[in-house]
């Protein structure tokens, strides 16, 4: 029997178009049932879903039962069909329902009087959210026809319900009944806080401004110009303000945003707009709203990022404008900001010292914001898109940066939880200061080198601070990726010798431009169907040797009376391209030594990161000085699991065996050419990780700066004898979670569990993805 209207599949659409017109949850619920009924032409549809603590079903929605009992109606989690349905996870279809021995009467219902009986569990990313049912008099089986329809609706509506009950639809945010509210966006920044909600508004709603046209067009051209300089003196203020918690590399932004607004830019599009008759306020609307659209409908996700920028922009003139700047808000101690799309601009308008965090309802880890805010040490949430944000304001939220995740009428106890990370990770910071002198040597005298990883400035000054013995990346495009246009070999050079100053004598290991895949540049944009297995790293260098070329003599000619540069090459995948790239740079050691600079060659060495590099370490090792795994990627590759996309973020595991296998064949082959080999991914600022690591062989972990006190602790703690042992039992399983565990019992055992995975404890269980969030670097990248 076909439902009614069509086929099945017009039927379908068309109560899913409809229901995603409606706006409130509840409404839509009632709808459904109701078009359900209708197409299946039963006598009953209901449907019946999970409360939070997944301990009982409760009655939402129904068409044919009484509607007293909606609400009220409720049935523990294997109570009756519905139950049953749910604990199964599959239809259950019955003739005569009554006469099953698990039937489970609800007399609030009236629902004596309905036989048969088909229920489709309601699941979404593996979880049972409710039970859709529909009922009839008759005693009759519903067909298969019948059955899949329910199973297609049951699917569709799956997603819907998992975002209403993110935002506190259903049961009601913020009303008391419903504590720990999970909200998940993506780690911006890392570290956990828990705070009051202060919710930012942009200053003006440029979407509001209509059009209109004006007489005397030079008196708003007038108005414009100096609407423009107010917000050029704000933007300087800003910058000078912000001076001193920034390095000058970063708020190289700034000047981006300044050079936004002039007559070649974005300010000359306004001003012909308002010579053609427009008023200055629709002007502006018009232009912003253009380049808005442009950039949001760009690919790629950097560029996309950038329309926030502009709508920032047009909202402060427009501010001006309309001669209401607002003036700078006033936070109460212990704020987190909370915002549809936080801006670089707000986080400069309020007091730094009371922000403990961050939470960005729009935007990514490529955010400018995002950028800043690791920059600066504040524990941000961005991209937490199904936070209800304009109901937060003065509540007590917990942002919890490592995963991701934001917490909403947290419960005492949660509270309690997240503000003992807080003092631990303070204790643990005071106690690790202790360690910053300290050789990172085992217990029976072995000693593997502990380098970092660094992209900004500011991560060279936290570094430092934490004892680090060298650089074991340094991701020159953090730099690019801050300017609006190549940063010229003079600017390179200025920026590159800070580096090596500050880390002198110690080793600083610069890596070659690496962009392409999720990384690109606004001035240098890439557009690709598979960007991870498209033109990237050192595919792109190769083919622009003006760009590697200025690239290397700029480190080169950096490196002039200090020699502490090792030169590394990203995503190599055969030995041509390492051939290629020490032509390029011989060719550049020749010219700068023709210009005078007296410069030694440097080291240099190959990234492995894409599988074909593991199997040809040892070619790749003849050729050059040093090997340096990118476990990041190299996990991505083996595992063919996208290092950003969240729906297979829990497959992402640098845990699993073929991962393991793989790094301890490159320290291997590594060793029998007599080459020192390192590992830079984030699997390095793994305490546990890094345990296997040194016990592989690899002779330097570099690491994000902020997990290296907690790896030498660990590493201090510990035998190479007993990291050696832990090392042969894992290689001998099969099984990553299982290796996971059982690496976590050993640490837990040893006494280190809990305080160096504390994000574990709190937000369930750790998968592979939390685990690169949880040991996030300070790159928009990582
Ligand atoms: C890696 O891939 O492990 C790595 C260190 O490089 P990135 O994260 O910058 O790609
Ligand atoms: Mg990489």
């Amino acid at each position: 029997r076909e439902p009614a209207g069509g086929s099945m599949l017009d039927t379908l659409r068309r109560i899913v178009q409809e229901v995603n017109s409606v706006d409130d949850f509840h409404s839509a619920l009632n709808l459904i049932v109701q078009r359900v009924s209708e197409a299946m032409k039963t006598d009953v549809c209901s449907i019946y879903l999970l409360t939070p603590e997944r301990t009982r079903y409760v009655l939402m929605a129904t068409q044919g039962l009484r509607q007293e009992s909606v609400g009220v109606a409720t049935l523990g989690v294997s109570e009756g069909l519905v139950g049953q349905v749910g604990l199964r996870e599959e239809p259950i279809n019955l003739d005569n329902a009554p006469s099953h021995p698990r039937f489970h009467f609800l007399p609030e219902t009236g629902e004596e009087m309905f036989h048969s009986f088909l229920g489709v569990p309601i699941i979404h990313q593996r979880e049972v959210l409710g039970v859709l049912v529909v009922q009839q008099r008759s005693e009759r089986r519903f067909d298969e026809s019948e059955e899949a329809f329910l199973v297609t609706m049951s699917a569709q509506l799956a997603a819907a319900i998992a975002h209403a009950e993110a935002t506190g639809s259903i049961f009601g945010v913020g009303t008391g009944q419903q504590i720990d509210v999970r909200f998940s966006g993506v780690a911006g920044a890392p570290g956990v806080a828990v705070g009051t909600a202060h919710v930012l508004y942009p200053v003006a709603d440029l979407d509001a401004v209509p059009d209109k046209q004006v007489d005397n067009p030079e008196v708003e051209v007038m108005r414009f110009q100096e609407a423009l300089e107010s917000v050029r003196t704000d933007i300087r203020a800003l910058q000078a303000k912000l001076s001193s918690l920034l390095p000058a590399e970063e708020q190289a932004l700034f000047e981006v945003y300044l050079r936004m607004l002039d007559d070649s830019a974005l300010g000359g599009e306004v001003m012909l707009l308002i010579r053609d008759g427009q008023w200055a306020q629709g002007a502006l609307r018009q232009i912003t709203q253009e380049h808005v659209h442009q950039f949001e409908l760009m690919e790629d996700a950097y560029l996309r990022e950038r329309a926030a920028d502009i709508r920032d922009l047009g909202r402060r003139v427009l501010a001006y404008l309309q001669d209401n700047e607002g003036g700078k808000a006033e936070v109460e101690p212990n704020t987190i900001l909370v915002g549809e799309e936080l801006t670089p601009t707000m986080l400069g308008e309020v007091d730094r010292e009371h922000i403990v965090g961050m939470v960005s309802r729009l935007g990514s880890g490529n955010s400018h914001v995002a950028i800043l805010a690791r920059a600066m040490g504040i524990p941000t949430v961005m991209g937490c898109v199904d936070l209800p944000f304009n109901q937060v304001e003065g509540t007590e939220i917990i942002v919890d940066g490592y995963s991701g995740l934001v917490l909403t009428s947290p419960s005492p106890e949660m509270t309690r939880q997240y503000r003992e990370v807080i003092y631990e990770e303070e204790q643990l910071a005071l106690g690790l200061e202790a360690l910053h002198d300290l050789p990172s040597t085992t217990s029976d005298n072995y000693r593997v080198q502990l380098w970092v990883n660094t992209g900004l400035m500011s991560d060279v000054t936290r570094s430092l601070e934490q004892g680090a013995e060298g650089v074991g990346l340094f991701r020159t495009e953090v730099p690019f990726m801050m300017n609006d246009r190549f940063p010229s070999e003079e600017e390179q050079r200025q920026n590159y010798r800070a580096q090596l100053q500050a880390f002198h004598p110690a080793k600083v290991t610069m890596r070659t431009l690496d962009i392409g895949g999720d990384k690109s540049l606004s001035y240098f944009p890439i557009h690709e169907d598979n960007p991870f297995l498209g033109w990237r790293g050192i595919r792109v260098t190769l083919d622009h040797p003006e760009i590697f070329l200025v690239q290397v003599r700029a480190m080169l000619r950096a490196s002039e009376g200090l020699n502490n540069l090792r030169i590394m090459l990203p995503m190599i995948c055969n030995v041509l391209e390492v051939e290629e790239a020490q032509h390029f740079i011989h060719r550049a050691l020749y010219e700068v030594r023709e210009e005078g600079a007296r410069v030694e060659q440097p080291q240099v060495g190959v990234m492995i990161e894409v599988p074909s590099a593991v199997y040809q370490a040892r070619h790749l090792a003849r050729r050059v000085d040093f090997l340096s795994v990118g476990s990041n990627d190299l996990t991505q590759y083996l595992l063919a699991v996208d290092r950003n996309n969240a729906r297979v973020a829990d497959l992402y595991h640098p845990f699993h065996p073929a991962v393991l296998l793989a790094l301890k064949s490159v320290a291997d082959d590594a060793h029998m050419e007599g080459k020192q080999v390192s590992i830079c991914g984030e699997l390095a600022g793994d305490p546990g990780a890094a345990l296997l690591l040194m016990a592989m062989g690899y002779d330097i972990l570099s690491m994000n700066a902020s997990n290296l006190s907690r790896v030498k602790w660990v590493i201090r703690n510990f035998t190479l004898q007993e990291s050696k042992e832990l090392l042969d039992n894992i290689l001998r399983m099969d099984n990553p979670y299982v290796i996971r565990s059982y690496l976590n019992h050993a640490l837990d055992k040893a006494g280190f569990g809990r305080l160096l995975r504390p994000t574990q404890t709190l937000s369930g269980p750790m998968d592979a993805g939390s685990l690169a969030e949880t040991t996030s670097d300070v790159t928009p990248t990582a």
